[in-house]
């Protein structure tokens, strides 16, 4: 097994696959495209698919502490007033004066090689960096708010303005009474939420990294305040633990302690999960300590008691305290597929690329490949496809010669070829191949569903 040379190249490798195989388009493409979005294809959707579900099944439906819920996009905008997110969800702008590029000041730190974690970007530091394109210089930094507004209505007035929810957490704090009242939960609990959140990102890119459109798995665990240390290193192994099991590479995989000015408005404590990507070590998710932020400044912005009473002590209400897991679906899907992506130099100088996703996140689990087109083998192979669809999301290929479908299949990690060939015909069996030893062994027909059951 090999991984290729470059990082740059490997990560040109993994666009064209994407691209290739249906894993990923460029948004809007027949009308040249719509800068910095993507669409999932066929195996994308699919690939997204059990991604998410698997963090569902993980997150909230294997754990007696957690429920979840579907908020809105569209909120009260007062919601985001209450938040923060109106006043301080911000980024640095600088534009080039020259070939008037923008940049966020923060990265471009990053960019003439000055850390920038925990160095609070002011318009003097900034004034010594510039344009990384073309050198001209850069005007001072700007606060730029990161939200997209639209419109309810036919008049585009500003009393009719609403927000595009720039995270899904918010639409489980104001609905924290809701769940509580109904689902009687008791502390620790924690309400999660999957679903897309929008930001006007100033320099959106590295393929699916960062863009405009995006979607999030979010938790917001409510504790006794006094507990909050011991919730947070939990969730922080726990996250660590779902890494592994996804297949994110656990050496690329590092905990960032956020320090200072770098600390979100909300944050008593950060951890980012960081991974290292082609183009450099950047936050894959985090981890945040929201202390009693969120559900005090609800409270104070709508009027209603947002309290917790004790169980034991009826007399004693108080706000709980969050400690939130935040993870981007793409960028985790865009770490499990850099992760999965090998490539294997066979006997005889060839090379064969694989993608080695574990079998729960494989977009097709098997694929039935009969050995020829021919009616004799064509017709049972179609019907135990369709038998197998029935339980598995199987795949089914009969063109080209067997080698290359295999190659074919290797590359969009399918885990199990299932070869029905002449002598299936006479023994009722077909020529079971592993994706990642090549091994190939013999299987009834009738026991195929069993097979893949307990092997996948
Ligand atoms: P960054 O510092 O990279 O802008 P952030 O700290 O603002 O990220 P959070 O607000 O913590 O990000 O959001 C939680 C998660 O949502 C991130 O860890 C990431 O996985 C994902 N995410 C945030 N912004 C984007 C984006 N523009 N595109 C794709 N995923 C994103």
């Amino acid at each position: 097994m090999g991984k290729p040379q470059s990082q740059a190249e490997m990560m040109e490798k993994l666009v064209s696959l994407s691209k290739r195989r249906g894993f990923i388009f460029p948004g809007s493409e027949i009308y040249g495209g719509l800068a910095n979005t993507w669409d999932y294809g066929p195996l994308g959707a699919q690939l997204k698919k059990n991604l998410k579900d698997h963090w569902w099944k993980t997150f909230v439906q294997q754990r007696a502490d957690m429920v979840g819920i579907d908020g809105g996009i569209l909120m009260n905008p007062k919601i985001w007033e209450a938040s923060g997110h109106v006043e301080t969800f911000h980024d640095p702008l600088v534009e080039c004066k020259v070939c008037h590029k923008r940049f966020r000041a923060d990265h471009l730190l990053s960019v003439k090689g000055i850390e920038p974690q925990g160095v609070h970007v002011s318009p003097q530091i900034e004034h010594r960096a510039a344009c990384p394109d073309c050198d001209g210089e850069l005007t001072p930094p700007r606060a730029f708010n990161l939200m997209f507004k639209t419109f309810i209505g036919p008049a585009e007035d500003s009393t009719d303005a609403v927000y595009l929810r720039p995270e899904t957490a918010q639409a489980i704090f104001v609905n924290f009474m809701n769940v509580l009242n109904t689902t009687r939960k008791r502390l620790p609990f924690g309400i999660a939420q999957i679903g897309k959140a929008f930001r006007n990102e100033i320099t959106p890119g590295n393929f699916t990294f960062r863009t405009l459109e995006f979607e999030q798995m979010e938790v917001e665990y409510f504790v006794e305040p006094s507990t909050w240390e011991t919730a947070f290193e939990g969730w922080a192994a726990f996250m660590e633990v779902w890494a592994r099991t996804i297949g994110i590479d656990a050496r690329r995989l590092h905990r960032l302690e956020v320090l200072g000015d770098d600390l979100a408005h909300y944050s008593k404590r950060t951890i980012d999960f960081e991974f290292d990507f082609p183009f450099g070590r950047s936050e894959l998710w985090g981890l945040a300590y929201r202390t009693d932020f969120d559900l005090t400044n609800h409270a104070k912005h709508s009027g209603e008691r947002l309290e917790y009473t004790d169980a034991s002590d009826q007399s004693k209400k108080f706000v709980p305290h969050v400690v939130e897991p935040s993870l981007g679906v793409d960028r985790t899907m865009l770490a499990v597929l850099l992760s999965a992506y090998d490539e294997e130099a066979l006997e005889g100088g060839d090379t064969r690329v694989v993608l080695r996703f574990t079998p729960e996140l494989a977009p097709f689990k098997a694929a039935v490949l009969p050995l020829s087109k021919k009616p004799e083998l064509a017709e049972p192979s179609r019907a135990l496809y369709e038998r197998l669809l029935k339980r598995f999301p199987v795949d089914y290929d009969e063109t080209q010669s067997i080698g290359k479908r295999y190659r074919r299949q290797d590359e969009i990690g399918t885990p199990y070829c299932l070869t029905f060939d002449f002598d299936s015909l006479i023994d009722g069996a077909v020529t079971v191949r592993d994706r990642d030893s090549m091994k190939q062994e013999r299987v009834k027909i009738e026991d195929l569903e069993n097979y893949l059951e307990t092997a996948l």
